[in-house]
Protein backbone atom coordinates (compact mmCIF):
# COMPACT_ATOMS: atom_id res chain seq x y z
CA UNK A 1 0.00 0.00 0.00
CA UNK A 2 1.45 3.53 -1.01
CA UNK A 3 2.36 5.24 1.69
CA UNK A 4 1.18 8.66 0.25
CA UNK A 5 -2.61 7.84 0.03
CA UNK A 6 -4.35 8.98 3.10
CA UNK A 7 -7.28 7.05 2.90
CA UNK A 8 -7.23 4.03 5.79
CA UNK A 9 -9.01 0.88 5.39
CA UNK A 10 -11.14 -0.80 8.21
CA UNK A 11 -10.34 -4.01 7.06
CA UNK A 12 -7.30 -6.40 7.00
CA UNK A 13 -6.66 -7.72 2.90
CA UNK A 14 -4.72 -10.78 4.26
CA UNK A 15 -7.70 -12.22 7.02
CA UNK A 16 -9.66 -15.17 5.91
CA UNK A 17 -13.49 -15.31 6.36
CA UNK A 18 -16.11 -12.18 5.60
CA UNK A 19 -14.42 -8.71 6.52
CA UNK A 20 -17.13 -5.62 6.12
CA UNK A 21 -16.37 -2.38 6.59
CA UNK A 22 -15.22 1.20 5.22
CA UNK A 23 -11.85 2.85 3.39
CA UNK A 24 -11.82 6.12 5.28
CA UNK A 25 -11.65 9.04 2.62
CA UNK A 26 -11.40 11.44 4.77
CA UNK A 27 -13.09 14.66 3.94
CA UNK A 28 -12.83 17.78 6.20
CA UNK A 29 -16.08 19.81 5.76
CA UNK A 30 -18.08 23.10 7.96
CA UNK A 31 -20.30 20.11 9.37
CA UNK A 32 -17.84 17.42 9.97
CA UNK A 33 -13.97 18.89 11.17
CA UNK A 34 -12.10 15.26 11.44
CA UNK A 35 -14.64 13.12 9.52
CA UNK A 36 -14.47 10.70 6.74
CA UNK A 37 -16.48 9.48 3.43
CA UNK A 38 -17.48 6.04 3.97
CA UNK A 39 -16.26 3.98 1.21
CA UNK A 40 -17.91 0.75 1.44
CA UNK A 41 -15.74 -2.35 0.85
CA UNK A 42 -16.61 -6.60 1.75
CA UNK A 43 -13.67 -8.72 1.16
CA UNK A 44 -14.13 -12.58 1.66
CA UNK A 45 -10.77 -14.91 1.33
CA UNK A 46 -9.81 -18.25 1.68
CA UNK A 47 -6.49 -19.42 1.72
CA UNK A 48 -3.67 -18.78 -1.10
CA UNK A 49 -5.16 -18.32 -4.54
CA UNK A 50 -6.01 -15.44 -6.69
CA UNK A 51 -7.76 -12.00 -5.88
CA UNK A 52 -10.44 -11.01 -8.00
CA UNK A 53 -11.47 -6.68 -7.29
CA UNK A 54 -14.99 -5.99 -8.59
CA UNK A 55 -16.15 -2.08 -8.55
CA UNK A 56 -18.99 -0.63 -9.02
CA UNK A 57 -20.79 2.93 -8.73
CA UNK A 58 -17.16 3.98 -10.46
CA UNK A 59 -20.33 6.13 -11.82
CA UNK A 60 -23.05 6.75 -9.41
CA UNK A 61 -26.17 6.38 -11.63
CA UNK A 62 -25.23 2.95 -12.94
CA UNK A 63 -26.98 0.68 -10.45
CA UNK A 64 -26.84 -2.85 -11.69
CA UNK A 65 -23.20 -3.68 -10.68
CA UNK A 66 -23.88 -1.88 -7.40
CA UNK A 67 -26.87 -4.48 -6.16
CA UNK A 68 -25.01 -7.98 -7.88
CA UNK A 69 -21.97 -6.95 -5.88
CA UNK A 70 -24.29 -6.11 -2.26
CA UNK A 71 -25.72 -9.39 -3.27
CA UNK A 72 -22.31 -11.64 -3.59
CA UNK A 73 -21.08 -9.98 -0.84
CA UNK A 74 -23.92 -11.13 1.51
CA UNK A 75 -24.77 -14.39 0.17
CA UNK A 76 -20.93 -15.89 -0.94
CA UNK A 77 -19.76 -18.18 1.20
CA UNK A 78 -15.61 -17.75 2.39
CA UNK A 79 -15.29 -21.40 3.26
CA UNK A 80 -16.07 -21.97 -0.34
CA UNK A 81 -14.09 -19.70 -2.16
CA UNK A 82 -9.75 -20.71 -2.83
CA UNK A 83 -8.39 -16.82 -2.60
CA UNK A 84 -9.73 -13.36 -2.39
CA UNK A 85 -12.70 -11.73 -3.31
CA UNK A 86 -12.88 -7.44 -2.57
CA UNK A 87 -15.75 -6.11 -3.43
CA UNK A 88 -16.61 -2.12 -4.15
CA UNK A 89 -20.25 -1.70 -4.51
CA UNK A 90 -20.32 2.06 -4.05
CA UNK A 91 -16.95 3.20 -5.30
CA UNK A 92 -17.33 6.53 -5.59
CA UNK A 93 -19.99 6.82 -2.79
CA UNK A 94 -20.83 10.65 -3.00
CA UNK A 95 -22.26 9.85 -6.11
CA UNK A 96 -23.91 6.65 -5.57
CA UNK A 97 -25.52 7.85 -2.72
CA UNK A 98 -26.73 11.20 -5.34
CA UNK A 99 -27.41 8.54 -7.98
CA UNK A 100 -25.21 11.21 -10.17
CA UNK A 101 -22.65 10.01 -12.48
CA UNK A 102 -20.20 12.76 -11.03
CA UNK A 103 -19.15 13.04 -7.39
CA UNK A 104 -21.57 16.12 -5.92
CA UNK A 105 -18.74 17.00 -3.60
CA UNK A 106 -16.21 18.14 -6.13
CA UNK A 107 -17.62 17.40 -9.09
CA UNK A 108 -15.36 14.26 -10.11
CA UNK A 109 -15.33 11.62 -12.64
CA UNK A 110 -13.99 9.01 -10.82
CA UNK A 111 -13.62 7.42 -14.10
CA UNK A 112 -11.75 10.43 -15.82
CA UNK A 113 -9.51 11.02 -12.64
CA UNK A 114 -7.16 8.17 -13.10
CA UNK A 115 -4.07 7.45 -11.38
CA UNK A 116 -5.43 10.14 -9.16
CA UNK A 117 -3.80 12.16 -6.83
CA UNK A 118 -3.09 11.58 -3.08
CA UNK A 119 -3.65 15.04 -2.07
CA UNK A 120 -5.66 15.99 -4.30
CA UNK A 121 -10.23 16.21 -4.31
CA UNK A 122 -11.80 13.10 -2.77
CA UNK A 123 -12.36 12.14 -6.40
CA UNK A 124 -8.81 12.30 -7.16
CA UNK A 125 -7.86 10.52 -3.63
CA UNK A 126 -10.24 7.54 -4.42
CA UNK A 127 -8.77 6.77 -7.96
CA UNK A 128 -5.04 6.95 -6.36
CA UNK A 129 -5.86 4.46 -3.97
CA UNK A 130 -7.50 2.01 -5.91
CA UNK A 131 -4.87 2.29 -8.54
CA UNK A 132 -1.77 2.30 -6.54
CA UNK A 133 -3.14 -0.13 -3.72
CA UNK A 134 -6.43 -2.48 -4.95
CA UNK A 135 -5.65 -3.10 -8.08
CA UNK A 136 -2.10 -4.14 -7.27
CA UNK A 137 -3.42 -7.10 -5.40
CA UNK A 138 -5.81 -8.37 -7.90
CA UNK A 139 -5.37 -11.25 -10.22
CA UNK A 140 -8.50 -9.60 -12.49
CA UNK A 141 -10.48 -6.33 -12.51
CA UNK A 142 -13.97 -6.30 -13.17
CA UNK A 143 -15.46 -2.39 -13.42
CA UNK A 144 -19.32 -3.03 -13.78
CA UNK A 145 -21.05 0.04 -15.66
CA UNK A 146 -24.12 0.92 -17.74
CA UNK A 147 -25.02 3.59 -19.26
CA UNK A 148 -25.57 5.84 -17.10
CA UNK A 149 -28.64 8.62 -17.25
CA UNK A 150 -28.12 9.65 -20.57
CA UNK A 151 -27.18 5.95 -22.46
CA UNK A 152 -29.37 2.91 -22.52
CA UNK A 153 -27.19 0.13 -23.70
CA UNK A 154 -27.91 -3.27 -25.07
CA UNK A 155 -26.85 -5.15 -21.77
CA UNK A 156 -22.80 -6.23 -22.53
CA UNK A 157 -20.00 -7.31 -21.42
CA UNK A 158 -16.85 -5.30 -22.80
CA UNK A 159 -12.92 -5.68 -22.64
CA UNK A 160 -11.84 -2.27 -23.44
CA UNK A 161 -8.07 -1.41 -23.58
CA UNK A 162 -7.86 -4.74 -26.02
CA UNK A 163 -4.51 -5.09 -27.79
CA UNK A 164 -3.60 -8.30 -29.62
CA UNK A 165 -1.54 -9.65 -27.61
CA UNK A 166 -1.40 -11.90 -24.62
CA UNK A 167 -3.27 -9.96 -22.24
CA UNK A 168 -5.49 -9.51 -25.03
CA UNK A 169 -5.95 -13.53 -25.24
CA UNK A 170 -6.44 -13.66 -21.45
CA UNK A 171 -9.21 -10.85 -21.37
CA UNK A 172 -10.89 -12.58 -24.93
CA UNK A 173 -10.89 -15.81 -22.50
CA UNK A 174 -12.26 -14.00 -19.31
CA UNK A 175 -14.98 -12.16 -21.84
CA UNK A 176 -15.97 -15.46 -23.01
CA UNK A 177 -16.37 -16.59 -19.63
CA UNK A 178 -18.53 -14.04 -18.20
CA UNK A 179 -21.41 -15.43 -20.42
CA UNK A 180 -22.91 -12.21 -21.59
CA UNK A 181 -25.54 -12.89 -24.79
CA UNK A 182 -23.69 -9.40 -26.10
CA UNK A 183 -20.28 -8.54 -25.72
CA UNK A 184 -17.36 -6.07 -27.12
CA UNK A 185 -13.82 -5.23 -27.29
CA UNK A 186 -12.71 -1.81 -27.86
CA UNK A 187 -8.82 -0.65 -28.38
CA UNK A 188 -9.54 2.72 -27.35
CA UNK A 189 -12.24 4.38 -25.21
CA UNK A 190 -13.01 7.88 -25.01
CA UNK A 191 -11.77 8.13 -21.28
CA UNK A 192 -8.19 7.13 -22.75
CA UNK A 193 -5.52 6.58 -19.63
CA UNK A 194 -7.70 8.44 -16.86
CA UNK A 195 -10.19 5.50 -17.00
CA UNK A 196 -9.80 2.43 -14.21
CA UNK A 197 -9.10 0.21 -17.32
CA UNK A 198 -6.28 2.89 -18.02
CA UNK A 199 -5.51 2.18 -14.53
CA UNK A 200 -5.10 -1.85 -14.89
CA UNK A 201 -3.06 -1.34 -18.11
CA UNK A 202 -0.73 0.50 -15.91
CA UNK A 203 -0.18 -1.88 -13.11
CA UNK A 204 0.12 -4.74 -15.15
CA UNK A 205 -3.46 -6.66 -14.46
CA UNK A 206 -6.18 -7.68 -16.52
CA UNK A 207 -9.57 -6.40 -16.57
CA UNK A 208 -13.47 -6.39 -17.88
CA UNK A 209 -16.37 -5.19 -17.26
CA UNK A 210 -19.67 -4.20 -18.34
CA UNK A 211 -22.11 -1.92 -20.05
CA UNK A 212 -25.20 -3.44 -18.47
CA UNK A 213 -28.52 -0.95 -18.84
CA UNK A 214 -28.71 2.52 -18.63
CA UNK A 215 -31.32 5.40 -18.26
CA UNK A 216 -30.97 6.21 -14.77
CA UNK A 217 -32.92 2.42 -13.65
CA UNK A 218 -31.95 -0.78 -13.24
CA UNK A 219 -32.41 -2.68 -15.67
CA UNK A 220 -33.63 -6.71 -14.31
CA UNK A 221 -32.47 -8.47 -17.32
CA UNK A 222 -29.25 -7.01 -17.42
CA UNK A 223 -29.43 -7.07 -13.28
CA UNK A 224 -29.19 -11.08 -14.45
CA UNK A 225 -26.37 -10.76 -16.75
CA UNK A 226 -24.33 -9.15 -14.39
CA UNK A 227 -25.09 -11.49 -11.44
CA UNK A 228 -23.95 -14.25 -13.70
CA UNK A 229 -21.15 -13.21 -15.16
CA UNK A 230 -19.93 -12.21 -12.32
CA UNK A 231 -19.91 -15.42 -10.82
CA UNK A 232 -19.01 -17.04 -13.72
CA UNK A 233 -15.59 -14.90 -13.47
CA UNK A 234 -15.11 -16.58 -10.31
CA UNK A 235 -15.02 -20.02 -11.30
CA UNK A 236 -13.06 -18.59 -14.55
CA UNK A 237 -10.28 -17.37 -12.25
CA UNK A 238 -10.55 -20.66 -9.95
CA UNK A 239 -11.74 -18.81 -6.78
CA UNK A 240 -15.08 -20.97 -6.70
CA UNK A 241 -15.26 -24.72 -8.39
CA UNK A 242 -16.15 -25.40 -11.65
CA UNK A 243 -19.59 -27.18 -10.87
CA UNK A 244 -20.71 -23.43 -9.77
CA UNK A 245 -20.86 -22.03 -13.46
CA UNK A 246 -23.99 -20.49 -14.80
CA UNK A 247 -24.75 -21.59 -18.16
CA UNK A 248 -26.04 -18.93 -20.27
CA UNK A 249 -28.45 -19.08 -21.89
CA UNK A 250 -27.17 -18.32 -25.58
CA UNK A 251 -23.50 -18.33 -26.83
CA UNK A 252 -21.91 -14.91 -26.75
CA UNK A 253 -22.05 -12.66 -29.85
CA UNK A 254 -18.87 -10.74 -30.02
CA UNK A 255 -18.60 -7.46 -31.38
CA UNK A 256 -15.80 -4.95 -31.57
CA UNK A 257 -15.85 -1.00 -31.60
CA UNK A 258 -13.79 0.92 -33.65
CA UNK A 259 -13.19 4.33 -34.67
CA UNK A 260 -15.14 7.49 -35.00
CA UNK A 261 -17.25 6.43 -37.86
CA UNK A 262 -18.97 4.13 -35.24
CA UNK A 263 -21.04 6.74 -33.36
CA UNK A 264 -23.00 9.75 -34.37
CA UNK A 265 -23.49 12.99 -32.22
CA UNK A 266 -25.98 15.21 -32.24
CA UNK A 267 -25.08 18.11 -34.76
CA UNK A 268 -27.28 20.57 -33.22
CA UNK A 269 -29.04 22.03 -29.95
CA UNK A 270 -32.91 20.37 -30.23
CA UNK A 271 -35.05 17.57 -29.39
CA UNK A 272 -33.91 14.33 -30.68
CA UNK A 273 -36.44 11.87 -32.65
CA UNK A 274 -34.39 8.30 -32.12
CA UNK A 275 -34.66 6.07 -34.87
CA UNK A 276 -32.89 3.06 -34.41
CA UNK A 277 -33.03 0.81 -30.88
CA UNK A 278 -30.19 -0.80 -29.47
CA UNK A 279 -29.46 -4.52 -30.52
CA UNK A 280 -31.23 -3.50 -34.24
CA UNK A 281 -28.54 -3.88 -37.16
CA UNK A 282 -28.62 -0.60 -39.13
CA UNK A 283 -26.63 -0.05 -42.53
CA UNK A 284 -24.40 2.78 -43.65
CA UNK A 285 -27.04 5.95 -44.79
CA UNK A 286 -29.71 4.27 -42.46
CA UNK A 287 -31.57 7.33 -40.42
CA UNK A 288 -30.19 7.45 -37.61
CA UNK A 289 -32.56 10.61 -35.49
CA UNK A 290 -34.38 13.34 -36.68
CA UNK A 291 -33.44 16.55 -34.76
CA UNK A 292 -36.32 18.89 -33.81
CA UNK A 293 -36.72 22.54 -33.16
CA UNK A 294 -39.54 23.55 -31.12
CA UNK A 295 -37.98 27.00 -30.15
CA UNK A 296 -38.25 27.76 -34.03
CA UNK A 297 -40.50 25.47 -35.25
CA UNK A 298 -40.57 26.76 -38.88
CA UNK A 299 -37.44 25.60 -39.19
CA UNK A 300 -36.90 21.43 -40.63
CA UNK A 301 -36.20 18.90 -38.80
CA UNK A 302 -32.61 17.75 -39.81
CA UNK A 303 -32.25 13.64 -40.23
CA UNK A 304 -28.89 12.12 -39.30
CA UNK A 305 -27.44 8.94 -40.98
CA UNK A 306 -25.56 5.85 -39.60
CA UNK A 307 -22.29 5.79 -41.00
CA UNK A 308 -21.22 2.32 -41.33
CA UNK A 309 -23.10 -1.11 -41.17
CA UNK A 310 -23.24 -2.15 -37.46
CA UNK A 311 -25.19 -3.29 -34.23
CA UNK A 312 -26.72 -0.60 -32.64
CA UNK A 313 -25.20 -0.89 -28.93
CA UNK A 314 -26.43 2.27 -27.09
CA UNK A 315 -28.48 5.33 -27.28
CA UNK A 316 -29.17 7.77 -25.79
CA UNK A 317 -32.58 8.65 -23.56
CA UNK A 318 -32.84 12.08 -22.63
CA UNK A 319 -34.73 13.58 -25.59
CA UNK A 320 -33.27 17.29 -25.11
CA UNK A 321 -29.95 17.33 -26.93
CA UNK A 322 -27.10 19.85 -27.62
CA UNK A 323 -24.70 19.57 -30.49
CA UNK A 324 -21.85 16.93 -29.93
CA UNK A 325 -23.75 14.72 -27.67
CA UNK A 326 -23.44 10.87 -28.55
CA UNK A 327 -27.00 9.72 -29.74
CA UNK A 328 -26.01 6.11 -30.51
CA UNK A 329 -22.92 3.80 -31.15
CA UNK A 330 -22.36 1.21 -33.20
CA UNK A 331 -20.78 -2.61 -32.49
CA UNK A 332 -19.36 -4.77 -35.83
CA UNK A 333 -19.22 -8.48 -36.03
CA UNK A 334 -15.67 -9.58 -35.42
CA UNK A 335 -13.49 -11.90 -38.43
CA UNK A 336 -12.36 -15.34 -37.87
CA UNK A 337 -9.34 -13.93 -37.55
CA UNK A 338 -10.06 -11.97 -34.23
CA UNK A 339 -10.32 -8.40 -32.98
CA UNK A 340 -9.46 -5.78 -35.77
CA UNK A 341 -8.46 -7.76 -38.11
CA UNK A 342 -10.79 -7.22 -41.16
CA1 LIG B 1 -20.24 4.30 -16.97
Amino acid sequence: MPSASRIVPEVDFDRDGRQVGFLRLFHSVHASAYGFIPVPIMVLKNGAGPTALFVAGNHGDEYEGQVALADLGRRLDPARIRGRVILLPALNLPAAVAGRRTSPIDEGNLNRSFPGDPNGTPTQQLAYYVEHALVPMADLVCDLHSGGSSLMYLPSAQLPGYRPDERGERGLAALAAFGAETAYVAAANQGGDQTLTGACLRQGVLSVGTEAGGAGHLTPAALRMVERGVNNLLVHLGILPESDRIAPPQPTRLLEVGGPDYYVYASENGVYEPLAEPGETVLAGQPAARLHFPETPWAEPVLLTFHRKGVVLCKRMPGRTMRGDCLFHLGTEIGPNGPYSG
